[in-house]
């Protein structure tokens, strides 16, 4: 059987791991610490995985901005990320040097969404949006079967929202304060709102109303803009579950009957839910992607 490497490159936790999909892997989990020594012990864990020279290929799901113009001579380096010390940190090229197999490199959304359209909740689906709202809110996607990019990736957390009426919160975003989806309804701006990690917030407190309009009302713009035949909706915040009744409910009526797909109240629980590879969507998007450059590239060696 072969094998092959992920990462999942996160601002605050690395994931390493080998295997080749969901029923057999082997991960490590260390905290993301200065750029040096963090892809030196990720380089380390697949070299030491790879002794036998048996990895085909690995794959690569970092947290951004990055940028991922191929013909870029900064392929794979964070731009403008407010992670202290990662600016301009090339996530790309230190592992494509240390090993001699194809390494692939893609956002961290990205490749959960490619990890859950390999295995998870959208294995029948060619068009579909993954989103993770945690700390900041990210979105990707596989629209006719191939990944929603133009020049770049898309930046879904950061489209224009209208404020909610008596919502005066400043906003969250250094880009946009509150005028964008993250600047509303991230982690941080929960955290803001409230003095408190969402984790520890009431499930009866008000900013959820808040918060599962705003997510709603992102959800109907990329529902009319790309017509997906499934919405995912995973990270931190979305641990608080009772959400995904309320965002259900706003985006019905928000659509208001006017839409060209079946979404109904009836089958509206499976159109928004949580992705079904939980934690593990990226690190298996990461083999996904693996296997990609495996059978382009590397399948000869
Ligand atoms: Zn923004």
């Amino acid at each position: 059987m072969k094998k092959f490497g992920s990462l999942e490159a996160g601002g605050t936790k690395f994931v390493c791991a080998v295997g080749n999909g969901p029923d057999n892997f082997v991960k490590e989990i260390f905290p993301t610490k200065s750029p040096e020594e963090t892809i030196n012990k990720a380089i380390e864990f697949f070299k030491f995985h790879n002794r036998d020279c048996s990895l085909k290929a690995i794959g690569i799901g970092t947290f951004g901005p990055i940028n991922l113009a191929k013909e870029s001579e900064t392929f794979g380096c964070l731009t403008t990320t407010p992670k202290v010390n990662w600016e301009n940190t090339n996530m790309f090229t230190p592992f494509k040097n240390a090993f001699e197999i194809p390494v692939s490199i893609d956002t961290d959304v990205n490749t959960a969404a490619l990890g859950e359209y390999t295995w998870g909740s959208a294995k029948d689906l060619n068009n579909f949006i993954y989103l993770t709202i945690g700390t900041g809110i990210g979105g990707g996607g596989i629209i006719n079967g191939s990944f929603l990019q133009g020049d770049q990736y898309p930046e879904m957390g950061h489209i224009f929202l209208p404020k909610i009426k008596g919502d005066n919160f400043e906003g969250s975003c250094p880009y946009h304060d509150d005028m964008c989806f993250e600047g509303l309804a991230s982690g941080t701006s929960i955290g803001l709102r409230c003095g408190l990690n969402a984790s520890e917030i009431i499930e009866s407190a008000q900013v959820w109303e808040r918060v599962a309009e705003y997510i709603s009302l992102a959800l109907v713009n990329y529902i009319y803009i790309s017509a997906p035949q499934k919405i995912l909706i995973g990270g931190g915040v979305m641990k608080q579950t009772h959400l995904f009744a309320k965002i259900r409910n706003n985006v019905l009526k928000h659509l208001n009957g006017y839409n060209h797909s079946s979404i109904n109240q009836k089958n509206i629980s499976d159109y928004i839910c949580p992705p079904d590879l939980g934690e593990n969507s990226a690190i298996l998007g990461g083999f996904a992607l693996a296997k990609k450059a495996y059978s382009t590239n590397g399948s000869s060696n």
